[in-house]
């Protein structure tokens, strides 16, 4: 089944900056996608359509054949991890985690159930009463990446997540995406500019061209990369 289409999009800024150009592409559930390319390529811009931050100036962009605003409004489907983790620094790991799942409703028992839930996948267990600032940044991306699951989304949408991380945090990091992938059975659009990050994560790459928003080949990764 169709998760995301992009229908011919283009997308031009202002009248003049030209960010996606007759961007055509299917990802379908349970894929993990990446989208590759040079800074200032088109990714974050795509991604952002698929969050309905920002529409087409020409084509469609479709979620679960729904417009994304729709999806965005009406459910929990959709959730986006920024590289930056953005965090509430009053509030604690817990509630930060809390805070989508407030909104939600329903018993107050059974959302603390699913933010511990979540905060342990991530191996934040101990963490529940710490403050963002007393995280490391690693640990920062783990609660944020918590907070998005715990609205149980379809699609998970992450735009560089790792990209300020130290390199063992980041390969660590890695390896636990790709097992929350794997056991909540979701759909994952990853913007990355790292070559081995992409080949690493996803089922499929999405290369982008240095000129803006161009699809210029899409990979299939079907090597037997040892994942969890
Ligand atoms: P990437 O994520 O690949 O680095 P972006 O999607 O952020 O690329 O940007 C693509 C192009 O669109 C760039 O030239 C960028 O400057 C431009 N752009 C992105 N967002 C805006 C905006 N809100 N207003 C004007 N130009 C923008
Ligand atoms: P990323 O690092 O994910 O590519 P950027 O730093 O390019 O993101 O963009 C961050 C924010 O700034 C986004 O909301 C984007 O729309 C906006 N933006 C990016 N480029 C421009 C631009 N040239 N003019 C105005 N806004 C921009």
């Amino acid at each position: 089944k169709e998760a995301v289409a992009f229908k011919q999009v283009d997308k031009i800024f202002n009248n003049e900056t030209i960010a996606l150009s007759d961007f055509d592409l299917t990802v379908h559930e349970g894929e993990f996608v990446c989208f590759l390319g040079p800074s200032g390529c088109g990714k974050s811009t795509a991604l952002r359509m698929v969050a309905g931050l920002g529409e087409p100036t020409n084509g469609e962009v479709e979620v679960f054949g729904h417009s994304p605003k729709e999806l965005i409004q009406d459910t929990n489907d959709i959730a986006f991890v920024f590289q930056d983790a953005n965090l509430l620094p009053w509030k604690t790991v817990l509630d930060n985690v809390l805070l989508p799942l407030r909104l939600r409703g329903g018993s107050k028992r059974e959302q603390k159930k699913e933010a511990v839930r979540v905060l342990k996948m991530v191996g934040l267990a101990d963490y529940l009463k710490a403050y963002p600032r007393q995280l490391s940044g690693g640990m920062k991306m783990r609660v944020s990446i918590a907070r998005a699951l715990a609205a149980k989304p379809k699609l998970l949408l992450m735009d560089e997540p790792f990209a300020a991380l130290d390199e063992i945090t980041r390969q660590t990091l890695q390896q636990e995406l790709l097992d929350i992938w794997q056991k909540e059975k979701m759909t994952i659009l990853f913007v990355t500019h790292n070559v081995f990050e992409a080949v690493l994560l996803s089922t499929r790459i999405a290369v982008m061209s240095a000129r803006p928003g161009r699809l210029s080949s899409v990979i299939d990764i079907d090597i037997p990369f040892p994942r969890p």
